[in-house]
Parts: C-alpha cells; sequence; structure tokens
C-alpha cells in the first residue's frame, strides 16, 4: 500500500476502547518517562536532612498541582475521582515515611528512593490477572513521575492547558496518565486518542467512552513511528490506526465513516420512539451505569430510566467506603437527573474481584472468590456496610421512582434476611426521624444456577427480576469470567443458558412481575431477537447499544422471534445454535448490523 505522498501507509492493530471513526493530524505527546541516576549523599546527616526535605517540598509541589488540576473539574465527574485517587495516595504517609526512611537509613537521594518504590509496586500490580487492577499501576507509576519532575525541576506539564491543539487532531502518545487525559479531554481541537499501552479498563479509554471520544489502546509502536501533524485514519470500533493512509485507503475511510455517520443519525432518530416490536410487544430500554456523571449521555441515547446502577464501582478506587450520607447524595442527585424515570440501584456488590483498595488489604485472601462472599452474601455479613446504604437509598426514594436490586442471590432464605436489612435500616430512619419513602420495589439478581431454578420460588417473595447474564453463564457453564483461559466458555447460546433464560422469564410472568436482562448479552444485537422471542420486559445496557437494540425490536415481530426461540431450542450444539443465530441475524437485520 502506498502513502499519500513519499511515505508508505502502515496499519497498526489496537484495541477498540471507543467507537467513532476520524481522519485528522497527529498531535504527538511525548510523554517520555523521565530517570534519574542513583548517588550517594557522602555529606553526613546534614545532607540527608537537606535531601528529605527536598523530596518533601517535591510532593508538596505535587500535591499543589494535582489540587490546583481538582478544582477545575466538576467534583462529581471521572477526572475528579481519578485525581482524588492520585491526592489520597500523595497523601498516604506510608509512601512519603517509606521513602523518607529510605534516605536516612541508605543515604541516597530522592530520586533514586522514588524510582526504587515504584518498581517495588510494579510487580505486584502487573502479576494481577484482572485487567482493571493491572491498570491501576499506571496509577502509582504516575504519582512517582510527578514527583520525580519536581525534583529535577521539570516544567509543570500539566499546565498543557496553556497549548494549543489544533482542530482535527488525534493525540497519540506512549502513554497518558490520567491527568493528561482529563486535560485534554477539555480541549476542543481533539478529535481522537491513540496510545501505545493500556486496555479496554485504562483510565484513558474509561473517560474517552465516556466523553464518546473515538479512542484506540494497545496500538504498540505507533508513537515510534509517527511525527506531529501526519495524517492519521483512527477506526475506535475496529481497534485500527492507518498512519499515511493512500489515497484510496482515504476514500474507502470516508465512506465507511459516512455510512457509519448517516447510521447513527437514522437511529438517532428513533431517540422519543419506543422500542415495540412490528406486532406490539413493548420493551422497556434502559442503561446501565456506575456514574452520574454519565446520566446524561444515557438519556441521550434514549434510556428509559436505569435499569442497572454498579453502586460498588464508585467507591473501588477509595480507601474507605462512603457513609450514609455521602450514599444518599449520590443516589438522590441520579434520581433527580434521571427527571422521573425509574432508577434501579443494586445493593454493593462487592467481593469477587470487586474490592476497595482499602477493605482489599484487609480482607481475608479466599481460595476462590467468584464462590466466596461476594454480592449480598458479603454485605448480609457486614452489616455496618450495608445498613448505611439501604438507609440513603429508602431517603433518595422521596425523590423520585426507584427500585433496590440485591446481587448474587442464591436462595430464597437470603433474600429475606435482605429484606429483614431493609426493615432494619427503616426502624433506623424512624427513630431518627429522618423522611424517607417505605415502598420501594425490591428485587432479585438471577446470577446463580440456583436462583434461575428456584425462581418460580422467589418470583413469589420479590417484585422483580433482572438477570445478570455475566455471571449466570459463569456459574452455569462453570467456567471464571476472570481466567482468559476459558474466555471461549462465555457462551450465551448454550441450551443450558437459554433453557435457564425462558423458565426464569415464566415464572416471573406466572407470578405477575416483570423480568429484564442486565448482562452484556441485554446489549449485544445478535441476541435482540433471541431475548424479545424470550418474552423479556426489559433490557438493560450501555447507552450506546440502546439505539440499535432499539431499531432491532421496532423491525421484528415477537411472534417470529418466539417460533425461532423454538429452532434454536431445537439444535444439538452451541456451535450449532451460533451459526443459526447469527445466519438469521444477517438475514433479517443485516443491512443494520453491519455498518
Ligand atoms: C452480570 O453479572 O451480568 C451483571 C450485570 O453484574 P456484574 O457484571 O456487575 O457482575
Ligand atoms: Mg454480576
Amino acid at each position: 500500500m502506498t502513502g499519500t505522498g513519499t511515505q508508505a501507509a502502515v496499519t497498526f492493530r489496537g484495541v477498540g476502547a471507543s467507537p467513532g471513526m476520524v481522519l485528522g493530524s497527529a498531535y504527538t505527546l511525548d510523554r517520555a518517562r523521565v530517570s534519574a541516576p542513583m548517588r550517594h549523599l557522602s555529606g553526613g546527616p546534614t545532607e540527608v536532612q537537606a535531601e528529605k526535605a527536598r523530596l518533601k517540598s517535591a510532593v508538596a509541589l505535587a500535591t499543589e498541582q494535582l489540587d490546583r488540576l481538582h478544582r477545575r473539574f466538576d467534583p462529581r465527574s471521572d477526572q475528579a475521582l481519578i485525581l482524588e485517587t492520585h491526592l489520597l495516595m500523595l497523601k498516604d504517609p506510608m509512601f512519603l515515611g517509606e521513602a523518607l526512611r529510605l534516605i536516612e537509613q541508605e543515604a541516597i537521594n530522592a530520586e533514586w528512593v522514588v524510582c526504587r518504590l515504584v518498581a517495588r509496586f510494579k510487580s505486584a500490580f502487573t502479576d494481577m490477572e484482572n485487567d482493571y487492577f493491572r491498570e491501576r499501576y499506571a496509577d502509582i507509576e504516575y504519582i512517582g513521575e510527578r514527583v520525580l519532575r519536581n525534583l529535577l525541576g521539570y516544567r509543570d506539564d500539566l499546565e498543557l492547558d496553556g497549548d494549543d491543539i489544533p482542530s482535527g487532531s488525534v493525540v497519540v502518545a506512549r502513554d497518558l496518565s490520567p491527568a493528561d487525559v482529563a486535560v485534554l479531554l477539555r480541549k476542543s481541537g481533539v478529535e481522537g486518542i491513540v496510545t501505545d499501552m493500556g486496555a479496554k479498563t485504562s483510565h484513558v479509554a474509561i473517560l474517552a467512552r465516556a466523553r464518546g471520544l473515538p479512542c484506540v489502546v494497545g496500538a504498540a509502536n505507533l508513537s515510534n513511528a509517527v511525527h506531529r501533524g501526519d495524517l492519521i485514519a483512527l477506526d475506535g470500533q475496529q481497534g485500527s490506526v492507518t498512519l499515511h493512509p493512500s489515497p484510496e485507503d482515504i476514500e474507502r475511510f470516508q465512506e465507511q465513516r459516512h455510512r457509519y455517520l448517516a447510521f447513527g443519525q437514522s437511529l438517532n432518530a428513533l431517540k422519543e420512539l419506543p422500542a415495540c416490536s412490528e406486532d406490539g410487544v413493548r420493551v422497556q430500554l434502559m442503561g446501565n451505569t456506575e456514574h452520574i456523571d454519565h446520566l446524561s449521555s444515557l438519556l441521550d441515547h434514549g434510556a428509559e430510566g436505569i435499569g442497572l446502577f454498579r453502586t460498588e464501582l464508585l467507591f473501588l478506587d477509595r480507601q474507605e467506603l462512603p457513609d450514609e450520607e455521602e450514599h444518599f447524595e449520590i443516589y438522590r442527585a441520579a434520581i433527580e437527573a434521571l427527571d422521573g424515570r425509574p432508577a434501579t440501584f443494586r445493593t454493593l456488590d462487592l467481593g469477587s474481584d470487586k474490592m476497595p483498595s482499602a477493605s482489599a488489604a484487609l480482607t481475608e485472601r479466599e481460595p476462590n472468590p467468584a464462590l466466596g462472599l461476594r454480592g449480598l452474601r458479603y454485605c448480609l455479613r457486614h452489616r455496618d456496610v450495608f445498613i448505611p446504604q439501604l438507609k440513603a437509598l429508602l431517603r433518595a426514594a422521596c425523590h423520585g421512582p426507584m427500585r433496590i436490586l440485591f446481587p448474587m442471590i442464591s436462595s430464597i432464605d437470603e433474600l429475606i434476611v435482605g429484606k429483614e436489612c431493609i426493615a432494619e435500616a427503616r426502624a433506623q430512619l424512624e427513630a431518627e426521624g429522618k423522611p424517607f419513602c417505605a415502598d420501594i420495589p425490591v428485587g432479585a439478581m438471577i446470577e446463580t444456577p440456583a436462583a434461575a431454578w428456584s425462581a418460580d420460588k422467589l418470583a413469589r417473595a420479590c417484585d422483580f427480576f433482572s438477570i445478570g447474564t455475566n455471571d449466570l453463564i459463569q456459574y452455569v457453564l462453570a467456567f471464571d469470567r476472570q481466567n482468559h483461559q476459558v474466555a471461549h466458555l462465555y457462551q450465551p447460546m448454550h441450551v443450558a443458558v437459554v433453557r435457564a433464560l425462558e423458565f426464569v422469564v415464566q415464572s416471573a410472568h406466572a407470578a405477575g412481575i416483570p423480568v429484564a436482562v442486565c448482562g452484556e448479552m441485554a446489549g449485544d444485537p445478535l441476541y435482540t431477537f433471541l431475548l424479545l422471542g424470550i418474552g423479556f420486559d426489559e433490557l438493560s445496557m450501555v447507552g450506546a447499544q440502546i439505539p440499535l437494540v432499539k431499531r432491532l425490536i421496532r423491525a421484528a415481530r415477537a411472534q417470529e422471534a418466539r417460533d425461532f426461540l423454538d429452532q434454536v431450542k431445537g439444535c444439538d450444539s452451541v456451535e450449532q445454535c451460533e451459526l443459526l443465530v447469527q445466519e438469521e441475524m444477517a438475514r433479517r437485520f443485516g443491512k443494520w448490523l453491519d455498518y
């Protein structure tokens, strides 16, 4: 392939972190790591004291720099939360205390001590299986780098704010710190981001997705090949980046981009219309979220409310869980932002891979966390954590319609004890004279085979069901969803899964309660027709998937979907089922599934 000028086009493959297509000019950011040699302090106690003072002022300066940046953001934004994590790390006495001790004991320079402390964390974090926690090492590395830059007297690069970024720029960097991204996202010229490093769960990916900015991460070695001003074509859906695209590449890219935009616009036109099949079956399309910041984007995509608010994800980066007041403020703000639409709050789904940093250190390591003390099991054991959240939810319910959802139920007995905790929260609020709403629907997440197969009994003890297919599939097929070696066993079309889904829907409807899917399967267009056939009342997903799923439902007939379900159940193997679903979807909806 030849490029536009003398240079050949090269395509780099990475991970599509945030969808969208942009043809722009590269704006390279040199985020080369700073380094410093080791130096022995030979001037005795006076020099050691001076070195300690130098480190203290570099840390104080870093705190001041991040504080200043933090003040520029809405306190509830993702950016603010990330910067707060960094500030907490900087203020952690363990970090500074250990660094000062090393200077004192070993009489070595502050720069070297900082590098050593960061390296110590590196092996602990990079060995972790879970992408999310592995990526959190980036936070520590970033804090170290910030202190190091101050020690070495570098210019405050957070003042990137002063730089002008021309419009139509695609920022290219080896890696970007969360603070860099926070600053970049405030600039109007930035139309896309590419980094050599990172995974889907890196902060750069999370922030770009939340802002709807096309982004590719993990495009290894790209930054070495690019110069500022080079032409670059980025596809955030496919995860590809073409440097020096040829005129033919550009033409193809623009055609595809045009189709992508036109398709997006045609879907937007459906925003105010209901997800109603051609033969009149109505499905509620709700949004999944973990942050109040994302609500306006959910509503823009046409969400009819929140189907799943993962409350625990708000607090994983922090040292402590929130108290009742903080819980209350968040829930009230979410309910008010929804302006009368319903909000479903899942109570803290802690345990397994989800633990706040402070509690993680204190929690006993379980041999098999996915089967351990998680979800409602954890909350029932830690009432001091659970009751304040329930009290806050009951109070927030005075401000608009909401529902409480318990995760990881495995028996009706747990559901009953969970409801007793709600009664306890209510009694405490009464005694304290705080206003609250007593009449809130309580639902069970169906995530375990036990819950699925006792759905007929559970349905008589709660007000609604929401099926967490991510966990249900993991437990039905006995594979660990954190373990990439068995990732292929995520098989929504396994007959055991399909039968479980159908039984849960039949049980819910026999008891007269609604049933939703809130796992990833709900937002995967491949399964929309089948889920319509099974008879779900509600599907809850990330905002970006809502328009397409709505388009498919509006073009389908529920009766045909039910007939198709029978065909799927007639297949013998998973492969046969998957093929049948793919072919049927391509035949019926191909023009919408392939932009
Ligand atoms: C699920 O298990 O499908 C679900 C929605 O919960 P989470 O992914 O947070 O475990
Ligand atoms: Mg789950």
